[in-house]
């Protein structure tokens, strides 16, 4: 990648751009348009109206963080922020199609259809007066204290992303080495590595992710500082843990990503079932996650659209799949061991980070759909092929297929199908042929026979009764025994 090139031409420190800081207490590295590669081509048209609107409004506008250090060393930045002077009533009331918002921090979102650009008003420290607050361990609560430029640069998290493009003469402005650092491939967080870290433990895994994304290294204090605050990131709410894994498995790293968060052992933090199995060591496993994750880069890579369903799914999927294995061992009705698996699965994970509804439901029908398309036939098996989540549980069928030969034939028979003319199918589905699956049960109580020559447990009701009821005692996080799918 970029790390270790140029990325100026040549660096000239002038400071007769920048608008002026209250206190500055460093003279700022400011490098004219002539000599860095960022140009106005490689703003969005949406942010790049924000910056012009503010500049002509007489605001100090600068583009910051990853939009800037992205385009510095090549890549496409992803979103745009921007910083001003501005507060955010004034940036109200300066565009019309804009709403302040947040609590931690004041905001505003400058909406352009679907496309939102956020506009922060510069910052200073939390702990600079009013508007800013810190919790138990450090941990800022509130961070709404408005600065100068400076400040708002030392209160963001890494050097590299703490670089400021100058809408008003294009040079870039940076208080804390940032270029340096971006030069020598390096993310370092500013100031105080173990203060930054318990600030906000999110931190130590943005720096695990934006390392990853930039195939950059972490310095060696703040590498250090991150082993020792990594635990308080077990206390982060789970609404923004998901963010963070959000951010994770859908920028387009997910590969990356992955392997990084476990070589730094947070993986216990995202996905705490999925790491026991990880650390008793499961390279099938590995595999197969290695497959998803590689597919979904490859899908943002092409612009194609991805659903973070999906790949909770996987991450998941193995003691959905053992907890339903118990239970259909024990004569409960394949869909009901799933469900009850899925609830069980998902309420252990739920403690840990969020999965709003419009995924889980979705996961919960990827997982269903499993048994049936190892297994049933005829017209069931043709309506399969009309549900709208068919294409996602096939896909994770054949991926299931990939490290498990007992699926092979089911995921054969399904791509096969889905070649053959209208006409043909109804004849293949009718003969297709009883394969030995991994569900010792059928697959519900009331479809004794489930069209496949499985037939469920004659007292499967009553026995899923009492297992559900069990399971809600059991503790999830108990040892379950062996762990891949196999
Ligand atoms: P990307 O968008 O590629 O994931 P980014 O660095 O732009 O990376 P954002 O979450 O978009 O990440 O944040 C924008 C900027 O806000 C960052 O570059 C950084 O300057 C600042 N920032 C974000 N999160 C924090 C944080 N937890 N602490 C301090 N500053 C932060
Ligand atoms: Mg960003």
């Amino acid at each position: 990648m970029k790390k270790g090139r140029s990325i100026l031409a040549g660096k000239k420190a002038t400071n007769k751009h920048v608008s002026k800081p209250r206190q500055a207490v460093h003279e700022p590295l400011i490098v004219p348009a002539s000599q860095h590669n960022v140009t106005r081509k490689d703003i969005g048209r949406s942010a790049l109206k924000v910056l012009d609107k503010l500049h002509e409004a007489g605001h100090a506008a600068y583009l910051v963080g990853g939009g800037v250090r992205d385009a510095l060393v090549g890549l496409k930045p992803k979103d745009f922020d921007i910083a001003t002077d501005a507060s955010p009533e004034t940036l109200r009331a300066l565009f019309r199609n804009s709403r302040i918002i947040g609590r931690r921090f004041r905001l505003v979102h400058v909406v352009f259809g679907r496309e939102i650009i956020e506009v922060a008003t510069f910052r200073a420290a939390h702990d600079k007066g009013k508007g800013g607050e810190t919790g138990a361990a450090g941990r800022i609560v509130r961070d709404n204290v408005f600065g100068s430029i400076e400040e708002d640069a030392y209160r963001r998290d890494f050097s590299v992303n703490a670089l400021y493009y100058n809408i008003a003469d294009d040079s870039i402005v940076d208080y804390v080495g940032g270029l340096a650092d971006l030069e020598a491939g390096v993310f370092k967080l500013i100031g105080d590595p173990l203060t930054r870290c318990s600030e906000d433990p999110v931190r130590v895994l943005r720096a695990v992710r934006l390392a990853a994304k930039l195939e950059f290294d972490i310095d060696p204090e703040t590498l250090k500082a991150m082993g020792a605050k990594a635990s308080e990131l077990g206390k982060t709410p789970p609404p923004r843990l998901f963010e963070e894994v959000l951010k994770l498995f859908q920028g387009g790293y997910a590969l990356r990503s992955f392997h990084s968060v476990r070589e730094h052992n947070l993986m216990r933090f995202l996905f705490p079932l999925l790491d026991k199995r990880l650390k008793a060591g499961a390279p099938e496993l590995v595999t197969m996650l290695d497959a998803a994750l590689k597919n979904t880069d490859k899908r943002v890579a092409t612009g194609k659209p991805i659903t973070p369903a999906y790949l909770l799914a996987f991450m998941l999927w193995p003691d959905v799949e053992e907890y339903a294995l118990h239970d259909s061992k024990l004569g409960m009705p394949i869909n009901e061991a799933i469900m009850a698996a899925a609830d069980s699965v998902l309420s252990t994970q739920l403690r840990v980070t969020s999965i709003p509804r419009r995924f889980s439901g979705p996961m919960k029908e990827i997982w269903q759909m499993q048994p049936r398309l190892e297994r049933v036939k005829g017209g069931k098996a043709l309506k399969l092929m009309e549900d709208r989540r068919f294409r996602a549980a096939y896909d994770f069928l054949c991926l299931r297929a990939s490290i498990d030969d007992r699926l092979t034939a089911s995921a054969n028979w399904w791509t096969k199908v889905q070649t053959l003319p209208e006409d043909a199918r109804a004849q293949a589905a009718a003969n297709r042929p009883v394969v030995n699956d991994i569900w010792p049960s059928g697959i519900s109580a009331d479809n004794f026979s489930d069209d496949t020559g499985h037939a469920a447990a004659p007292d499967a009701t009553s026995a899923s009764k009492k297992k559900k009821r069990r399971r809600r005692r059991r503790k999830p996080s108990g040892d379950k025994g062996s762990t891949t799918p196999s």
